[in-house]
């Protein structure tokens, strides 16, 4: 056991007397754990089991208030091509920052065989614009009707394994998804360990609608036409209606059925 330790451990059993030491002493042992944060370098030997909770915590204090562009290139540094970026082309906000920072990083765009001509559209705009170095992925059998009877199965036959294929050859993954989408997103970490155990990095989670505006502007972004058609986020067109004025942006995604995603966000 460490002093550090040690010293917890005496407060522990010594009453309020020793609860001041206990506080100096749990910060000490903050200090020793940050010490031990692992370096892009030791995070490539590690993969994604190599960062303990306490890891993830002091990633997410540091990169709560930095800025986007250090939170990718210490994405790209961290896992260079074991990890991709994806796309759900709404508009390409995600993909110019990515962009910016690394040209290499690996997008992401999963074809459902249901995406709006628009979206299609966006995708070879996309690849006009950046060159980006790009996989789309799409099923190895036909369009069905499954989604008239079951989107929870057609969403993870054409999605969740899909990517999950992919996410096999991968310890971490980075996505576009901010607090502000929706009120089931608002707790969003930075970064998080997902549901497979991956590394996820959100690097716009912190962003507000007003931000995304001003940067689309600002760098002449491609945003998917729909958008302006009242679509402010875009998925298949079986399952996706524009929204009215005042409601939440997903709102038109499987509008009435109480689902609310897709299951690519584990
Ligand atoms: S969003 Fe709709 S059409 Fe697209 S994969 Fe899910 S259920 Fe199928």
């Amino acid at each position: 056991m460490s002093n550090t330790a040690v010293s917890i451990a005496t407060a522990l059993t010594s009453g309020t007397a020793g609860l001041g030491a206990l506080n100096d002493d749990l910060s000490d042992l903050r200090s020793f754990e940050q010490s031990f944060a692992l370096s892009p370098e030791e995070a490539r030997d590690f993969g994604p089991d190599g960062f303990s909770d306490f890891d993830l915590m002091a990633f997410n204090a540091r990169f709560e208030t930095a800025p986007a562009e250090e939170i990718i290139a210490w994405a790209a540094a961290t896992f260079g091509p074991r990890m991709c970026l994806t796309t759900s082309l709404t508009d390409a906000l995600l993909v110019d920052l990515a962009w910016r920072v690394d040209p290499s990083i690996e997008i992401v765009f999963l074809d459902t065989q249901y995406h709006f001509p628009e979206t299609l559209a966006t995708l070879e705009v996309v690849k006009e614009r950046y060159h980006p170095n790009l996989r789309v992925l799409r099923p190895d059998f036909e369009p069905d009707d499954l989604w008239q009877i079951d989107t929870d199965l057609c969403c993870k036959r054409r999605k969740v394994q899909q990517l999950d294929g992919l996410l096999d050859e991968k310890d971490a993954w980075m996505t576009g998804v901010r607090r502000a989408d929706a009120p089931n997103r608002a707790d969003t970490a930075i970064v998080a360990r997902d549901g497979r155990g991956l590394i996820k990095v959100n690097p716009i989670a912190t962003w507000t609608d007003a931000q995304v505006d001003e940067y689309i502007a600002r760098y002449d972004v491609p945003v998917n036409p729909l958008v302006a058609q009242g679509f402010p986020s875009v998925g298949c067109w079986p399952c996706t209606r524009a929204v009215a004025d005042g409601e939440d942006a997903r709102a038109g995604r499987w509008s009435g059925t109480g689902k609310t995603e897709c299951g690519l966000h584990l």
